[in-house]
């Protein structure tokens, strides 16, 4: 143990990854102080491993074992750095979990992150897919983040508009393992309406007895809900939540599918010349749904989700996610794009299955 971090050699990742697929870390650091990444990343044996920053592995798909370095990054402090009549700055480190920060400021009367509540991972790698939910986006409410450049070696502060924040995307995703995130700050309103009109909140609210308006922590409440019936549990059934992203196309091809298949979801793309398609229902249409090959399968709850039903490793849920992204490409002219970041392999239809 040296002073800030810990380093094992071999270490298993199986307890460190939603998927829970088995795999081996060639070198694992526990970080727990962000100011030991210079002394670990300096040193000449790691100058040029290669890097995996870790978080709690809610967004990735372990192919095999990880060669080089996979780092992850533990301190979790919370705090109100700044505050005035309408809002509060609030600085969290990496390694904080993102549900645990969705309730200590929904708990300190801060709103605007109940509509993402109970999405899995850390603080760290929310801004790195700009993680979304229920037609809100982290994006909206980061006011800074603090990462080390793996480049200069030095601590960088990224304001909200050097993050270029997307659809599940951002300057991090992009230059995946440049930036290492160290913490986030987050500007949040003490008054915001909620925004409930997403599908399935208004009922939830309902069926929980709410009659007016809701307040912020009852919309969590009822989010948190909704969630826990419709998507996999990834403590019980090991996934990594939507496995594929919704396809963004020619506006052109989105209405001649639209046309072929009225009951294809089709939402505004960012510009009128593109639209955005529902990846679910695709697959579905496909007849993907609660497909299983031996224990990689596809849920049957959720077109989108990859389950491992137990003993799947991570080659086989790749298998068959190609399997599943080459008969969407086959069938209706769509290519998906897979959601989590695949480590170590290439995601293509063109490549044999493994
Ligand atoms: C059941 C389920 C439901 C989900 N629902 C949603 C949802 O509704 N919306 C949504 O947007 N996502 C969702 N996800 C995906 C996931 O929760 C998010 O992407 C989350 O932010 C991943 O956090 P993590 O700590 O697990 O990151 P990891 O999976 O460990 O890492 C994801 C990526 O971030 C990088 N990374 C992690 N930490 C850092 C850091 N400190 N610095 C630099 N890079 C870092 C990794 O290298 C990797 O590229 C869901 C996942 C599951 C399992």
């Amino acid at each position: 143990m040296s002073e800030g971090y810990r380093l094992a050699e071999g270490a298993s990742l199986a307890g460190r990854n939603t998927f829970r697929v088995p795999a081996r870390a060639e070198l694992l650091a526990d970080v727990s102080d962000p100011w030991a990444l210079p002394t670990l990343l300096e040193q000449p044996w790691a100058r040029f491993l290669p890097l995996l920053v870790l978080g709690e592995g809610s967004n990735l798909l372990l192919a095999g074992d990880v060669p080089g370095l996979t780092l992850c990054l533990t301190r979790a402090r919370i705090e109100r750095v700044e505050e005035t009549a309408d809002d509060a700055l609030v600085a969290a480190d990496a390694g904080v979990n993102w549900n645990d920060l969705v309730h200590w400021t929904l708990g300190r009367g801060l709103c605007g992150f109940e509509n993402l509540a109970l999405i899995p991972g850390t603080v760290g790698a929310s801004p790195i897919q700009n993680i979304g939910a229920y037609g809100v986006e982290v994006g909206e409410f980061v006011d800074s983040v603090q990462a080390f450049d793996r480049e200069t070696f030095r601590l960088r502060e990224f304001e909200r508009e050097d993050c270029r924040f997307g659809y599940r995307d951002s300057v991090f995703k992009r230059d995946a393992d440049q930036y290492i995130i160290t913490e986030v700050r987050f500007r949040l309103p003490k008054q915001r309406p909620v925004r409930i009109d997403y599908a399935g909140v208004g009922d939830e609210l309902a069926a929980m007895g709410v009659a007016g308006a809701p307040t912020h922590r009852q919309v969590a409440e009822a989010i948190s809900r909704l969630r826990t019936r419709k998507l996999p549990n990834p403590a019980v059934l090991g996934n990594a939540g939507s496995f594929f992203k919704n396809p963004v196309v020619d506006a052109a091809l989105a209405a001649a599918l639209k046309a072929e298949h009225p009951g294809l979801p089709v939402f505004p793309g960012a510009s009128p010349a593109s639209a955005k398609l529902s990846a679910a229902w695709l697959i579905e249409q496909a007849g993907w749904k609660g497909h299983r090959d031996g224990d990689a399968g596809v849920a049957t709850q959720h077109a989108l989700v990859l389950v491992n039903h137990g003993q799947a490793t991570g080659a086989e849920l790749l298998a068959l996610a190609r399997k599943v992204a080459a008969s969407v490409q086959q069938r209706f002219g769509v290519a998906l794009e897979p959601e989590p970041r695949i480590i170590g392999a290439r995601f293509s239809t063109a490549e044999p299955a493994a």
